[in-house]
């Protein structure tokens, strides 16, 4: 496989000195490290579909990366493995402004596509993860992810109105309504929805090199405003009643404890102290005219004060640039993509999380239990939670950063993570991103017939089992 692939990528675009290949064996999270045989920086569809067919005669797995940041070992390669690095494949083909949707390859980061639109004047947004600014959009949109507009619009995958995808054979098939020729990828819909044998499955079942995706008004007028909550009950009540009321376009929840770090306290005490907020909601409000802006802060206020009439106490909004003033270290919370280095460079370099979706209802509970179970173990509850979709469902997230040099602790981190995901999962919440360890959990769990089809899905798919195995059960 590497004399294929230096003749055809060049010698410069294919590592397979243990030492240019470190950087791969592993990621932020408590997977174990795994050495692939070499990796490949591929710029083209052409190269693509050229190795998967050698790929396909070899029987040789090929693992799809781009930051490799996902927290869930899921671009990990198998040991002898390769991993095709997309990091270079990163061009913007279009940005329709009118129609509101932009075509990219899989190397396109959050930052790139954020000062394309920023040079064309600034109509349009993508919404924005809280992952660094070098992540890949397409591969946070394959795997479902959530941005500050999934509120509005749910996670990421719903945004997608067609891929360009490279199977296991070497054929290319483009999805949604731009697979009709000469016609604009405008949404997935009227064809058979067959983007979702993409979407979720963490690149077994195919290689994407282009994605047409929508994109969103840009307004005249932000503000992120602040809140302070002193009881789970008071903050989720408030997040389902502002939900209800439709003009928020994003609202993160974060417990104190991760609050703190973001400030830069390095180890919070995993018991809160007396008198300490519970959590810090932010809320985003987008207008075009400054009158529209000034209702939505009185809407906001309206409903702040009807939970504070059930005796919760909820502080005054206060908008991130007077906080900022007051402290600084609030900056990365300012403007998206941030790069939140309390939990990427604290000096241990382990980071890992169980993040679910599920009902907003189940909220109190899970944080209630959440906590527990990670004071039990010594963890300060770092918890983020978001509402999406309207309020259809949302993200409630359990977070610990870690020392990977440390092997007791990241036993500690396997075991919290092993409690923390039964205890969701018991509420009705699914762990997305689903890294391999979890999906072996929640197996049993899983419909059988479900299970099936997943597993015919794939063989058809992907007949030689080479594209990105042993993820998701498979
Ligand atoms: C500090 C921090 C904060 C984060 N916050 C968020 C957040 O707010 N919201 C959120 O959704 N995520 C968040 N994440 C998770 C993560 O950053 C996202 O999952 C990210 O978008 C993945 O992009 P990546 O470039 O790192 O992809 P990678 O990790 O390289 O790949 C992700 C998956 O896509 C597959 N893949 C890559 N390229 C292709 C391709 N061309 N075809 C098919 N499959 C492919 C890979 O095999 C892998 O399974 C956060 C991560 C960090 C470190």
């Amino acid at each position: 496989m590497k004399d294929f692939l230096v003749n055809l990528l060049g010698r410069e675009n294919v590592l397979h000195e243990s030492a240019a290949l470190a950087p791969y064996r592993d990621d932020y999270c408590e997977a174990d490290a795994s050495d692939p045989a070499l990796v490949a920086f591929v710029t083209t569809t052409e190269q693509v579909q050229a190795i998967v067919r050698e790929a396909a005669r070899l029987k040789k797995p090929l693992t799809p990366r781009v930051a490799g940041t996902n927290v869930g070992g899921l671009a990990l390669a198998p040991a002898g493995g390769v991993i095709l690095d997309f990091t270079r494949m990163n061009r913007i083909h279009e940005v329709n402004d009118t129609d509101m949707y932009a075509v990219i390859e899989p190397g396109v980061t959050q930052q790139q596509l954020k000062d394309c639109l920023k040079e064309r004047g600034g109509s349009l947004t993508l919404g924005y993860s809280l992952a660094p600014p070098h992540t890949s959009i397409l591969a946070n949109a394959l795997l479902g992810g959530l941005t500050n507009r999934s509120l509005k619009y749910g996670d990421q995958s719903q945004w997608i109105s067609g891929l360009e995808v490279v199977m296991a054979d070497g054929t290319l098939v483009r999805t949604g309504g731009w697979a009709l020729q000469g016609v604009a990828p405008y949404g997935q819909v009227p064809f058979p929805a067959l983007t979702g044998l993409f979407v979720g499955w963490a690149g077994t079942t195919g290689l994407c090199t282009k994605m047409a995706f929508q994109l969103w008004p840009q307004h005249k007028f932000n503000r992120r405003l602040f809140v302070l909550t002193y009881s789970p009950r008071g903050t989720f009540e408030a997040v389902r009643r502002l939900v209800r009321r439709e003009f928020c376009d994003d609202i993160g929840g974060l417990s104190w404890p991760s609050a703190k770090m973001m400030l830069g306290v390095k180890h919070p005490h995993p018991e809160p102290a007396p008198g300490e907020p519970t959590f810090i909601l932010y809320v985003d409000l987008t207008a075009d005219i400054e009158e529209e802006m000034a209702l939505k802060e009185r809407m906001l206020n309206d409903v702040l004060a009807s939970v504070r009439r059930m005796e919760e106490r909820i502080e005054e909004p206060l908008d991130i640039h007077m906080l900022l003033k007051v402290n600084p270290a609030m900056s990365p919370f300012a403007e998206f993509p941030t790069d939140l280095e309390f939990l990427t460079n604290h000096g241990g370099g382990g980071l890992s999380w169980v993040g679910t979706y599920g009902p907003l209802s189940k909220f109190e509970a899970g944080i209630e239990a959440g906590t527990k179970i990670m004071v039990r173990h010594g963890f300060a509850p770092m918890i983020v939670t978001r509402p999406m979709r309207g309020g259809h469902y949302g993200v409630l997230r359990f977070v610990e950063i870690f020392d990977k040099q440390n092997a007791a602790e990241v036993e500690r981190v396997k075991v919290v993570n092993h409690e923390l995901l039964n205890m969701c999962t018991e509420l009705g919440f699914v762990m997305y991103k689903t890294p391999s360890w979890a999906f072996e959990v929640l197996k049993p769990r899983i419909d059988p017939g479900m299970l099936g089809l997943m597993r015919t899905v794939k063989d058809a798919l992907d007949p030689h089992g080479i594209m990105n195995p042993g993820k998701l059960g498979l």
